[in-house]
């Protein structure tokens, strides 16, 4: 945009600049002088200008919105944000997991559906994904998985043969690796997704009374998907396309929704149910517990600047509020140390000073000083004190979200439930949720991703590993594996698979 009558130039200390196209030099040839202190503050300005990006979920964007509760569901949780007829502005990122902050969009990746309220109680994130479950179930697993999907050491490449060793050595991983090799493996935009908290928490009413929650996000635009040669094409043509499109839909009006429901268990079932209730990488069937409504999310305003807005915005699952709380879901528990923590060396300890992450709520924390601290800390910086400091309100919010729990220190699975195996409820999905035409998408996507540098050994474990999801599932993948390797290189093919080959010559 032009403009007849434009602002002063200034320095970021105010001072009006000379120039905005010369640098200050002895005669026109140079050579330039230390004092040009707007030129020094342009280049040390413009070398500080990237922050680490996040590791994971670095390539992202999102929006401004709200969100409306539309069914009273105040029987379950005193959480104000959940209270009838409540509005809460909130922000949301989407995001890939494994792809560095220039990446493409449309990588088969499963996408984060973060979500910050800016509650009458504070903050309230959830930091979910566009999927129900996970790869694995203990946070000592998490570091491993991530940096499986990433770079390898020695050529820096991405590489299919460590990711393939290490979902084949963890099988609690076939579900989500299921999911992800499916259809919803490549949302065709973040308008057409689902965002899910996976993670089980737990709501607390005005009595007391404990339930376990699930959350499901649905979209209001439908779910439809990029098979992958539509993504492949989409990501030579346009990296940015779910940000694009996000960004042109809110800007043009038409502001994408999603219907909050909520599947809710009551608090004595967990012991007894059929699935370990807080195994992340199950899901607790519809039939079991269906869903229940709740309100709308609508996406209404973009971010204005992408770096103070999206890039420094800091979702963390600890910012719970009074009437929700979590559950023993192990990674629950473990992020909500890391997230805090990854922002803190990220951003730096005032963090939640930017004005993204600031709560709608007047903060009485007794936080003082660091780096960037914006602002002012009064006396007295202790508690408790004689002179008038904040005072927690422990008869109001004393009593905690949480459960019993006793046990000798161990370093051990989850205590199985009935119907707990790995394989189980990949089958299901397999069997009885996806059609033919999904089925066959979901070979074919599998095939594509073993035949992309997967060596011999994992090779023969992956079919396996598919086998226990679904045994015509498995044949069907090393079908398709060994005739794209013969069509290739018929010899080596052979060399791989002899018995195959020698009943094939046979016939
Ligand atoms: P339902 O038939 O009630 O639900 C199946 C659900 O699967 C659908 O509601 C839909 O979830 C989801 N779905 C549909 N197509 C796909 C796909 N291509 N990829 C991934 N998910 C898809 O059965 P159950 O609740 O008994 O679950 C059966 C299986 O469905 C589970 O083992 C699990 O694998 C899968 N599933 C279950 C979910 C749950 O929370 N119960 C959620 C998602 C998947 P949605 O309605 O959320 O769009």
């Amino acid at each position: 945009m032009t403009t007849t009558n434009p602002k002063p130039t200034t320095t970021d200390a105010g001072i009006p600049v000379e120039s905005d196209e010369h640098s200050l030099t002895v005669g026109p040839n140079g050579p330039i002088l230390l004092q040009d202190h707007y030129l020094i503050e342009q280049m040390a300005q413009f070398n500080r200008e990237r922050i680490p990006e996040r590791q994971p979920h670095a390539k992202g964007g999102g929006a401004f919105g709200r969100f409306e509760v539309t069914k009273d569901v105040s029987e379950y949780t005193k959480a104000a944000v959940f209270q009838p007829n409540t509005k809460t502005d909130l922000v949301i990122r989407f995001s890939t997991v494994a792809g560095e902050r220039g990446s493409p969009d449309t990588w088969r990746d499963p996408r984060g559906f973060a979500i910050k309220f800016y509650t009458t109680e504070g903050n309230y994130d959830m930091v979910g994904n566009n999927t129900p479950i996970f790869f694995v179930k203990d946070p000592l697993k998490f570091q491993h998985f991530i940096r499986s999907q990433k770079r390898r050491a020695n050529n820096n490449l991405r590489d299919h043969d460590m990711q393939w060793d290490f979902w084949t050595l963890s099988p609690e991983s076939a579900h989500q690796v299921t999911w992800l090799m499916g259809d919803r493996g490549i949302p065709r935009t973040w308008r057409h997704m689902n965002g899910y908290s996976s993670h089980t928490y737990m709501w607390v009413n005005a009595k007391g009374q404990k339930f376990w929650v699930k959350y499901h996000f649905k979209t209001d635009q439908g779910i439809e998907f990029f098979t992958q040669d539509e993504a492949d094409q989409m990501a030579a043509i346009d990296t940015d396309y779910h940000q694009r499109d996000l960004y042109e839909h809110i800007a043009k009006g038409d502001h994408p929704s999603w219907t909050l429901n909520m599947q809710i268990m009551p608090f004595e079932d967990a012991k007894t149910y059929r699935f370990n209730p807080f195994d992340l990488t199950k899901v607790w069937p519809h039939g079991d517990y269906p869903l229940i409504e709740v309100g709308r999310m609508t996406l209404d305003r973009n971010v204005t600047d992408y770096h103070t807005e999206m890039e420094q915005a800091a979702f963390q699952p600890n910012n719970l509020v009074p009437g929700i709380g979590p559950s023993p879901d192990k990674m629950l528990l473990a992020r909500l140390f890391s997230y805090a923590d990854a922002h803190r060396a990220r951003l730096g300890v005032n963090y939640q000073q930017i004005p993204v992450n600031t709560p709608q709520v007047p903060v009485h924390s007794y936080s003082k000083e660091g780096a960037m601290r914006y602002h002012n800390v009064s006396d007295p910086v202790y508690a408790p004190n004689s002179y008038g400091g904040p005072k927690a309100d422990t008869a109001r919010y004393g009593e905690p979200a949480g459960w019993h729990a006793d046990g000798d220190m161990v370093r051990a699975a989850y205590t199985p439930h009935a119907e707990d195996d790995d394989w189980r409820q990949p089958g299901t999905m397999v069997r009885e949720v996806l059609d033919d035409a999904a089925r066959g998408r979901l070979v074919d996507n599998i095939v594509g991703h073993l035949l992309n540098g997967v060596t011999e050994p994992i090779l023969v474990r992956a079919f396996e590993y598919w086998r226990n999801v679904d045994k015509d599932l498995g044949d069907r993948v090393e079908q398709g594996v060994r005739a794209k390797q013969s069509e290739k290189d018929p010899k080596a093919a052979e060399q791989t698979n002899p018995a195959r080959s020698a009943a094939q010559s046979k016939a």
